[in-house]
């Protein structure tokens, strides 16, 4: 679903994604964890155009991100092109950027109607699907504002799937929650998963990578430190910065 092949990112004269190779299966769990500053989110951005690589291949679902490629020729993608990949990838960030004057149901409606032109009839029976699925039915006409963090981020999960992505990226997706919060936000997580969506999943929540994740990456100062089976790594990282950044975690 996701291949990475030697992907650099720069910020000026700042190399922060400095060769990442890694791939991504279908219906993959794919946890990402390291230390802040590590270039996680910023990966994450370049899988979703959101940042463009600087050097590096990266496909998504068999597709060069960014081009298109014709014999051995590369031509940069037109920004409608670019909308198109982007639609089969949801993401969901640390902060739920729902938007404040819509219902939940209205935030999950609102992408389907603007950019797929559904009819508020097909839109509206998907969201509340998906809203259910979230367990949110009672909440459907709450606004943002009503709602705690954690039934917030639900909705926020439940709008990234209203477009039907074929991944769904989660950036910390936890970390603004109060603790006790966390728990609904990584059942849902846990249930998209025994659906079979393909998922990378930036978080520091080591029970979650160790009972739900298939695979996991340590990444630490833009590279790749080590990769594995979750527990196999958790429970016997190789690397010294592996064993470090696990201490302050675990
Ligand atoms: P992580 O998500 O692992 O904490 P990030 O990908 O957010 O790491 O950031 C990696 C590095 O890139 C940090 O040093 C950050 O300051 C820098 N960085 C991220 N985005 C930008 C940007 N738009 N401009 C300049 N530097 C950035
Ligand atoms: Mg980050």
């Amino acid at each position: 679903m996701v291949l990475a092949e030697s992907v650099h990112k720069s910020f000026g004269l700042v190399e922060v994604l400095k060769g990442i190779d890694l791939q991504v299966l279908p219906q993959e769990v794919f946890c990402l964890v390291g230390p802040s500053g590590s270039g996680k989110s910023t990966f994450l951005r370049c899988i979703n155009h959101l940042e463009k690589i600087n050097a590096g291949r990266l496909w998504v679902d068999g597709h060069l991100v960014g081009y298109r490629q014709k014999g051995d020729k590369l031509y940069e993608l037109k920004d409608s092109e670019v909308a198109l990949q982007r639609r089969d990838i949801g993401m969901v960030f640390q902060r739920f950027n729902l938007f404040p004057h819509m219902t939940a149901i209205g935030n999950v409606m609102e992408a389907p109607m603007q950019v797929r032109k559904e009819s508020k009839a097909v839109a509206y029976e998907r969201a509340k699907r998906l809203l259910d699925r979230v367990g949110l039915a009672d909440k459907i006409n709450a606004y943002p504002s009503q709602l705690s963090g954690g039934q917030q981020q639900r909705v926020a999960i439940a709008r990234a799937l209203a477009m039907e992505p074929k991944l769904m990226l989660f950036d910390e997706p936890t970390s603004a929650l109060d603790p006790e919060l966390v728990g609904e936000v990584l059942d849902v997580m846990r249930g998209l998963a025994e659906d079979g969506m393909t998922m990378i999943v930036v978080t520091h929540e080591m029970g979650f990578a160790r009972e739900v994740g298939d695979a996991l990456v340590f990444m630490d100062g833009g590279v790749v430190v080590e990769s594995g089976h979750p527990r196999d790594v958790l429970t016997n990282p190789q690397h010294d910065r592996t064993k470090a950044f696990l201490s302050k975690v675990l």
